[in-house]
């Protein structure tokens, strides 16, 4: 539990400084001891406690950032945003996240049992942002240093409130989807050219069909689909 309290009010002190907070100091006690009384009101484990405030917080200064600043917009339009998207590289427990983070139309790198060694050199190699609920891996020079772009995450929260709060975290907005498998790149193809592919039911209905470029993957945007859409909405809204 230290260790995550610690986490917990390190991302405090980086909300708080993003802002421009002043007694940046009292604000993370202030904070903390919100969770402690949360904990106690509602009879919750302190590291449960404290990821709630975590979350209010973030809420509260995404809606005021968001105000003056909106997110890229959603969907599949035309429209991508300037900046380059961030790459990012999952932790061996965030295999979830991973997927999600891919169907919000991100890069991410996940390998089943990586070593945090071999993760950490992954994430230079390929200019990643590390995302880990292992407080522990925070003690680590090369994220100690800034030297890797990282983000610690609550371990009590489930896969889609990861991918909201990495999300309002870095201020971004929701990307064409890419291949939930493998994070490659939904290429649009002809009904036609797949129909050995395509179950019958669906074939009667549905019109719309890509494919992984990476991997060949067919997607079609059925009810499955849509339900992870309105989530992945909810997490930008
Ligand atoms: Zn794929």
């Amino acid at each position: 539990m230290g260790r995550i309290r610690q986490a917990c009010e390190g991302r405090f002190r980086a909300l708080l400084a993003q802002v421009g907070a002043r007694r940046t100091e009292q604000g993370v006690r202030w904070l903390a001891a919100q969770a402690r009384q949360l904990a106690e009101r509602e009879r919750l484990l302190p590291a449960d406690a404290l990821t709630l405030v975590y979350r209010e917080l973030l809420g509260r200064l995404y809606h005021h950032r968001h105000a003056r600043n909106p997110p890229c917009p959603a969907g599949n339009g035309p429209t991508r945003p300037a900046a380059p998207a961030p790459h990012f590289l999952c932790d061996a427990g965030l295999g979830g996240l991973a997927r999600w983070l891919r169907a919000a139309g991100y890069e991410a790198v996940w390998i089943p049992g990586i070593t945090d060694d071999e993760l950490l050199r992954q994430a230079q190699r390929l200019g990643a942002v590390v995302l880990t609920t292992d407080s522990g891996l925070l003690e680590r020079r090369l994220l100690r240093d800034g030297r890797v772009p990282h983000l610690w995450l609550p371990p009590a929260l489930r896969s889609a409130g990861q991918l909201a709060l990495v999300l309002r975290e870095l201020g971004l907005g929701l990307r064409p989807p890419r291949c939930m498998s493998c994070g490659g790149e939904l290429r649009r193809v002809p009904k036609e050219t797949v129909r050995d592919r395509i179950p019958p039911k669906t074939w009667r209905w549905q019109d719309e069909y890509h494919l992984c470029t990476r991997c060949d993957k067919l997607f079609w945007h059925g009810t499955h689909w849509q339900r992870i859409r309105e989530s992945l909405e909810q997490s930008v809204a």
